[in-house]
């Protein structure tokens, strides 16, 4: 029976674990998303001087399709002036080829202030060149080492359902569907809990001497008459040895 009790506890242990792993690797997206958001707002005049450099270099390219439009009606209206016939066409032609001139020349003026913008972005990037390779490298590590952290939670979770099987498939019949429909039907998942000082450690209520006593023999599965959960007694001289292998509830990993 003592070695049953101990397998119990360790199949408490493995569903300790993995209900812990399950969470925290389901977690993942959201941690991994911080720390993006976290380097994002880092880098936040970094991006915005990128920002301006490449809005000054589309409406660079935005006002020379302008201008080469504007040049095709100067031409236009060149032809039209060579061709008029009459005082009026010629008039017009001479406006048109004038308001597409003028036109171009606002429009260089405009094209000048946007490569103006663009180096003084792009100069001020170059200065921070040295900021924003640090900043990468450092998103690139932390993401990294998350990475690390995550596969190891993984790993963790896997080792912890196969010794699950293993105990499972090892523990008497009986004992393995107690467990099951223990753990089951208890919210926390913590089917074994501790018998100290007289009480349930996961309920808190007091348990009779008589139930207490069987539980310190260890001879029956004895489980409490308030929770439900199958109880276990760990003498004071081992708990003074290994402290975390006795309780379900502190599980290292
Ligand atoms: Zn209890």
């Amino acid at each position: 029976m003592k070695a049953e009790l101990e397998q119990l506890i360790a199949l408490q242990n493995a569903d300790t674990s993995i209900r812990k792993l399950k969470s925290e690797i389901e977690a993942i997206p959201k941690r991994r998303a911080e720390i993006e958001k976290e380097f994002d707002q880092r880098a936040f005049e970094i991006r915005e001087l990128e920002r301006v450099r490449d809005e000054a270099r589309q409406e660079r390219a935005r006002l020379e399709t302008e201008v080469s439009e504007q040049r095709t009606r100067a031409e236009r209206a060149d032809r039209n002036l060579m061709s008029s016939k009459k005082q009026d066409e010629y008039t017009a032609a001479i406006r048109e080829a004038d308001a597409a001139r003028k036109h171009i020349s606002q429009l260089e003026t405009q094209i000048l202030e946007k490569m103006e913008a663009f180096e003084q972005a792009e100069s001020k990037l170059k200065e921070r060149e040295p900021e924003m390779t640090r900043l990468r490298a450092e998103m690139t590590e932390r993401i990294r080492e998350f990475e690390d952290q995550a596969r190891v939670q993984q790993e963790h979770l896997e080792a912890n359902q196969r010794e699950r099987e293993r105990l499972l498939a090892t523990l008497p019949k009986n004992m393995s569907t107690l467990y099951k429909r223990i753990s089951a039907r208890i919210r926390d998942g913590i089917a074994v809990a501790e018998a100290r000082n007289g009480s349930c450690t996961a309920c808190f209520m007091a348990l009779r001497p008589q139930v207490m006593a069987e539980v310190r023999r260890g001879d029956d599965v004895i489980t409490c008459d308030n929770c439900n959960r199958i109880l276990y007694y760990v003498p004071k001289e081992a708990r003074e040895k290994a402290p975390a292998k006795a309780a379900p509830n502190a599980v290292a990993h």
